[in-house]
């Protein structure tokens, strides 16, 4: 069979499969074994809350879906992209860099205006309808634009890197950019909390009382280095609450939403970070980092070769690998491999959670914080109580509520 051929059927076996994933995560489990282990926890209203949360906007997530493969579809199988490519590389006379600059603005243009209603029905209209955003009209352009712009600097940084490698390294592409998006990963740990961060918060040192204190404790028992704890002012946006580590060694920072130290008492708040520190302990990051590069070198001799195949029997229109007019194709494999890989890699991750749920137990001995931080945080996030097996499998990557309290009643202590 044509190559072209066998990408086309993979291609719409993709867009059914992800649709069809799309109803059952909108049915979820109605189970009446699941209902009643969720009912000794939470009431019908709960699970409701989070039914009706979970369907938000079904249709219009359905459309944007269609549009994203649509759009993906065309320029990967019409010459579309390489007439774009010759304008452009007219008006840039020939530069090659300022052409995929001006590619990757005109797509970034295109892609943004597209999306924008639904970003605006589904971060500003839903958010305010479930009660979960805190924005006006105007803090939510500036957002908007804040994360548009944020998104298009990285976005334009990555894709002169990967030009350049492509371009200069005919040979040895396919392990370097492996390695740099590996480099890039570490680097960002770092760079994160100093340069995004404060594009969208304010962050400032915990303030010296008993929380600090506890959590001094805490890290003394799991005897991690901590650089410093601090508070970001997530309440300015909305009431979603979270706790995150960045950096590497000494340089380790805690982060704290303001909103989850408003919501729970100091004894939740410290079992969400042995949580944390349970990552940490476990090197999760590191090993998903690794794990990722793993993959992504896979996936660049899959790339390397299909590329190979499609240019020598000329079923696709395609110049030269380091042509931004034969991206769209590359993004349609790397988007099949990851519809692939997807259910192993949230596999892995529900693993990870799991064992840094049981670290968090083991450090604190206090299931009962524990248990009710779980309560609390998927009441407050409207989470849904109810998934499908099939959605967890494939797209969770912490397992359902219901389960972490199971596992929490379970522990026996030390
Ligand atoms: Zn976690």
């Amino acid at each position: 069979m044509k190559l072209r051929k066998i990408i086309l059927i993979v291609f719409a076996l993709q867009i059914l499969f992800t649709l069809g994933m799309k109803i059952l995560s909108y049915t979820g489990d109605d189970s009446t074994e699941l209902k009643s282990r969720t009912l000794k926890y939470f009431t019908t209203d709960d699970i409701e809350k989070g039914i009706e949360y979970g369907r938000r906007g079904f249709f219009a997530r359905i459309a944007s879906q269609v549009i994203d493969f649509l759009i993906l579809g065309i320029f990967a199988f019409t010459s579309l992209a390489i007439r774009i490519e010759e304008y452009l590389e007219a008006k840039s006379k020939s530069r090659y860099y300022l052409m995929v600059a001006l590619f990757f603005i005109s797509f970034s243009i295109i892609e943004f205006i597209a999306s924008l209603p639904l970003q605006y029905y589904f971060g500003f209209v839903l958010e305010h309808k479930f009660g979960f955003s805190k924005m006006t009209f105007v803090d939510w352009v500036i957002y908007t634009a804040k994360s548009a712009l944020v998104g298009l600097g990285f976005g334009m940084l990555i894709a002169l890197g990967a030009a350049f490698i492509l371009k200069t390294f005919e040979k040895t592409w396919k392990y370097l950019i492996p390695t740099g998006s590996l480099v890039l990963g570490l680097v960002f740990s770092i760079l994160y909390p100093i340069i995004i961060t404060p594009i969208f918060y304010d962050y400032k040192p915990i303030e010296e009382g008993s929380l600090k204190t506890k959590i001094v404790n805490l890290c003394d028992h799991a005897k991690i280095k901590v650089e410093n704890v601090y508070v970001i002012n997530e309440s300015k946006y909305s009431g979603h609450t979270n706790a995150y580590f960045t950096g590497w060694g000494d340089n380790r920072k805690i982060f704290l939403y303001d909103t989850l130290i408003k919501n729970h008492t100091e004894e939740e708040v410290i079992s969400v970070l042995g949580h944390e520190i349970g990552h940490w302990t476990h090197n999760h990051e590191l090993t998903f980092l690794v794990g990722n590069t793993i993959e992504m070198f896979l996936l660049c001799l899959l790339i390397g070769y299909i590329f190979q195949v499609a240019k020598a029997n000329s079923e696709f229109t395609l110049k030269e690998i380091y042509s931004p007019s034969s991206w769209p194709l590359l993004f349609l494999i790397i988007s099949i491999a990851g519809t692939i890989t997807n259910p192993f890699w949230n596999t892995f991750s529900r693993y990870q959670e799991a064992q840094a749920d049981m670290e968090a137990l083991v450090l604190t001995n206090d299931k009962k914080s524990f248990i009710d931080t779980e309560i609390k945080m998927a009441k407050d996030n409207k989470s849904r109580l109810n998934p499908h097996p099939w959605v967890v499998f494939y797209s969770y990557s912490h397992p359902k509520t219901i389960d972490r309290i199971k596992m929490a009643e379970e522990f026996s202590g030390q």
